[in-house]
């Protein structure tokens, strides 16, 4: 007899960060103190110009109806301007097709690449969604480690080494969603003169292109490496810029031959984004700059308030994060010891530990690939980063 559930699907995990976020919303709605570090998505509302274009959008009858699959023209337009300036490319509105979120641009990219048995060199530590849609698509991941020694940046020399026959992309993702690693531009050129050099395709996930802090400056690998352009996909969104990640807009952007494939993909799955919620879009990468600045200088105070703090637990050695809105310590330095009636000597029983004791969530390394770490968003307010990380503080400052 069959099984109920297809293998394909039955071996999902269920998204770690998602699961830590609930597990604290759940705590906190229960009436526990609850400080969650979870959340991959800014504390701050959308801005108002554009919650008022989408009021206006939803009035507009037209808006009520099917759109084309790939997006609305006119946002089409506007992602390949608004790529083309911050990242010095040279793509066209036929190259960008319109997905529900970021994370339906990953899904459908790898759809689009992957058949049976291709390899795709993935640097750990990863953002936690991206071994499964590999995997829904017959791939597999070949993850590369990086550590807070080396800064959490993979070098060419270490891909050279995992490159077989079967190599057919690898993911980039900088600013880095778990690590808050930015990497320079002379690494982020030779990297992709590597993938030219050996027919390699790159997704390249620039959502956080524009959350970086102090020194450290995004670049975008096609941009400086032009000879990519017929091997790259780009992925982006609003979610992660204009806080809105509920709106559920992102992009895929690469050769017109993969966007027309991806594009027919998605026609039969979803159909076009949320009329509304392109409209918004819309307004944001129309409405500049200023509001993102804001919410990045908030970000760049915080990501040095909770170095700080994390720094001092003995035990603990965090990264200063360059971008991003996420810190990654590593916790090896207290595992092991004991805490209360229990010794836990994996991050994930740390962060139980530090969740049921202290009321607060972190996202244990092994969602990212990168067991001995935790990784804590500072998407929440300057007293709750010092609330919190104090109370982790004096948990372990506890531990025998
Ligand atoms: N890429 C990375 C690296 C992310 O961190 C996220 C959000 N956690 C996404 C893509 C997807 O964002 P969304 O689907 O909300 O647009």
């Amino acid at each position: 007899m069959s099984e109920r559930l297809s293998r394909r699907v039955a071996a999902i995990t269920e998204s770690a960060t998602l699961a830590v976020d609930a597990k604290a919303k759940a705590l906190k709605a229960a009436g526990e103190p609850v400080i969650g570090f979870g959340a991959g998505e800014p504390d701050f509302p959308t801005p108002a110009h554009v919650v008022e274009a989408a009021r206006q959008a939803c009035l507009d009858p037209k808006n009520h109806r099917y759109s084309p699959a790939g997006g609305l023209p006119e946002l089409k337009t506007a992602v390949a301007e608004a790529t083309n300036r911050h990242s010095a490319t040279e793509v066209t509105p036929a190259q960008v097709l319109i997905t529900n979120g970021g994370k339906h641009a990953v899904y459908n990219a790898f759809e689009a690449l992957l058949d049976p048995g291709d390899e795709v060199l993935l640097p750990a530590p990863y953002w936690t969604t991206y071994p499964e849609p590999i995997a829904l698509a017959g791939g597999v991941t070949v993850a590369l480690s990086t550590g807070v020694d080396s800064g959490f940046r993979v070098t060419v020399d270490q891909l050279e080494a995992a490159r077989t026959p079967n190599t057919k992309a690898l993911v980039f993702v900088s600013p880095s969603n778990p690590t808050g690693a930015v990497y320079p531009a002379d690494e982020v050129r030779a990297i992709g003169e590597w993938a030219v050099e050996h027919g390699i395709w790159v997704i390249t996930d620039e959502i956080y292109e524009y959350l970086t802090f102090g020194d450290h400056t995004f670049s975008s690998m096609p941009g400086l490496v032009p000879e990519l352009a017929d091997t790259c996909i780009i992925v982006n969104g609003v979610a992660k810029t204009y806080a809105m990640t509920g709106w559920r807009v992102g992009w895929m952007i690469g050769p017109a031959d993969v966007v027309k494939a991806a594009t027919n993909l998605q026609s039969h799955c979803t159909s076009n984004v949320a009329n509304v919620s392109q409209r918004a879009a819309l307004a944001a990468l129309e409405g500049g700059l200023a509001c993102v600045d804001e919410m990045r200088v908030a970000f760049a105070r915080r990501a040095t308030l909770i170095h700080g703090l994390l720094n001092e637990i003995p035990g603990v050695e965090a990264m200063v994060p360059q971008g991003a809105f996420y810190a990654f310590p590593s916790f090896e330095g207290v595992l092991g010891r004991r805490l209360g009636h229990l010794t836990p000597t994996t991050t994930v029983e740390l962060a139980g530990v530090i969740l049921d004791e202290a009321k607060v969530a972190i996202v244990p390394g092994e969602a990212f690939g990168a067991p001995g770490y935790a990784r804590l968003s500072f998407a929440i307010s300057d007293d709750d980063i010092v609330e919190g990380v104090g109370r982790i503080a004096e948990l372990l400052g506890r531990a025998g």
